[in-house]
């Protein structure tokens, strides 16, 4: 199920800007900012609220900390105190392309 090509070789935190810089295996660079990423967050609570049309709006959506979820993703820490989400890599290319949605459903 892994992708070779969606490996993270380095993985940055901006925490002024915010924002999360990933250099990919494929030489691709994604850059998720704060706001992003907690609008996507998979985690259950987030899912359902969003799946009930009352997506989360929180007012400090920065990035607090990312650790390593094992092999499979990124734990992500907000500054709003949610540090449930897990994204997988492959989660959070989709995210940067626009399609998290498509991906969270297939
Ligand atoms: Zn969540």
């Amino acid at each position: 199920m892994t992708n070779p090509s969606i490996a993270p070789v380095d993985i940055k935190l901006h925490k002024k800007s915010s924002e999360l810089a990933i250099t990919w295996a494929d030489g691709i660079e994604t850059i998720l900012s704060g706001q992003s990423l907690r609008a996507h967050c998979a985690c259950s609570r987030c899912r359902a609220r969003n799946l009930i049309g009352t997506p989360l709006i929180s007012d400090n959506a920065s990035i607090e900390n990312v650790m390593m979820a094992g092999v499979a993703g990124l734990q992500i820490i907000f500054a709003d105190g949610h540090d449930k989400g897990v994204f997988p890599w492959a989660y959070l290319r989709a995210i940067d392309a626009g399609n998290a949605l498509e991906h969270l459903n297939s």
